[in-house]
């Protein structure tokens, strides 16, 4: 069900430097996401976001809160879109609430980042490249290059063949993009010939760079949600899991060593980069001291 609600704030500050995406502050202008990944940390209990998997709350008045928030901020940072959602959820076709506020993040010159799984991204590609005056970055996450696999896996998000398609469009102007490979599911996705059709599939797409994280991490109630998939779509995987991982949070590929030395050297081959560009702020002007 798709519900509207009213938000206090929209705009967090990030205390801590971020090393994967340089973000300085964060935003959501849903909560919930229709792409339902079965693997999904959103459903973990200390996000309180109750029927995850059936309800999307709308943020409607995001937008006011942002024109507010936005020119406040004194420290011009990277500005993070899809931390807990897909900013590029189907329903965002129709609501475009990020499309919106971009269009305030453009007015304003702040530096963006966005996550996403969807090719909706592109409907954006002209305020992307207004953005991209300052910095604007778009990781598209593709945990598989298999599209049939994909399905299972995040079955409400567009093929793997349509990201790697938004990817050469977004790179073709100009847009800083690269690939978020992660999680990568143990025993399901974990295997090389996976990875080397995946890093493939992104350097014919133009991706800059590829940010890797070999496994998944679980916990509580997005545990059960995912051991209940295994079940439906990988008898006897669930077994694995438990045999493996026990109640541990972080549960690392078994081989996530091996991937990531293949991972290095096939990045060396085609010419990506394992981390991505950040925004850095023009120096300041030096004020010259007057001698005389
Ligand atoms: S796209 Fe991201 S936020 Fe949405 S369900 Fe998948 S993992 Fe969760």
């Amino acid at each position: 069900m798709i519900n509207d609600i009213q938000a206090r704030t929209l705009l967090t500050t990030i205390k801590e430097p971020d090393s994967w995406f340089g973000l300085k502050y964060n935003l959501n202008l849903y909560r919930g996401c229709q792409h339902q990944c079965i693997y999904c940390d959103s459903r973990s209990e200390c996000y309180r976001i109750e029927n995850f998997n059936e309800d999307v709350l709308v943020k409607t008045n995001a937008i006011d809160l942002l024109r507010v928030e936005l020119p406040r901020k004194r420290v011009k940072g990277t500005i993070g879109f899809g931390a807990m959602n897909d900013p590029y959820m189907p329903l965002e076709a129709e609501r475009c609430l990020t499309r919106q506020a971009l269009e305030i993040v453009a007015d304003c010159q702040f530096p963006v980042h966005i996550i996403t799984k969807s090719d909706l991204v592109v409907r954006d590609l002209d305020l992307l490249s207004r953005i991209n005056r300052v910095y604007a970055a778009v990781s598209i996450t593709v945990t598989t290059a298999n599209d049939e696999l994909a399905k299972k896996l995040e079955p409400g998000a567009p093929s793997p063949s349509r990201r790697f398609a938004a990817m050469r469009r977004l790179r073709d102007a100009g847009i800083v993009s690269g690939v978020t490979l992660m999680p990568v599911l143990p025993f399901i996705e974990d295997d090389d010939a996976a990875l080397e059709a995946l890093v493939a599939h992104a350097a014919a797409s133009g991706a800059l760079y590829i940010l890797a994280a070999f496994g998944v991490t679980l916990r509580d109630r997005q545990r059960t949600w995912f051991y209940r998939q295994l079940d439906r779509l990988f008898p006897d995987l669930r077994r694995r899991y438990e045999e493996t991982f026990g109640e541990r949070y972080s549960c690392q590929s078994p081989r996530s060593r091996h991937l990531d030395d293949l991972l290095s050297r096939l990045c060396v081959h085609y010419g990506i980069q394992r981390r991505m560009p950040f925004y850095t702020p023009p120096a300041e002007t030096l004020i010259q001291p007057r001698l005389f």
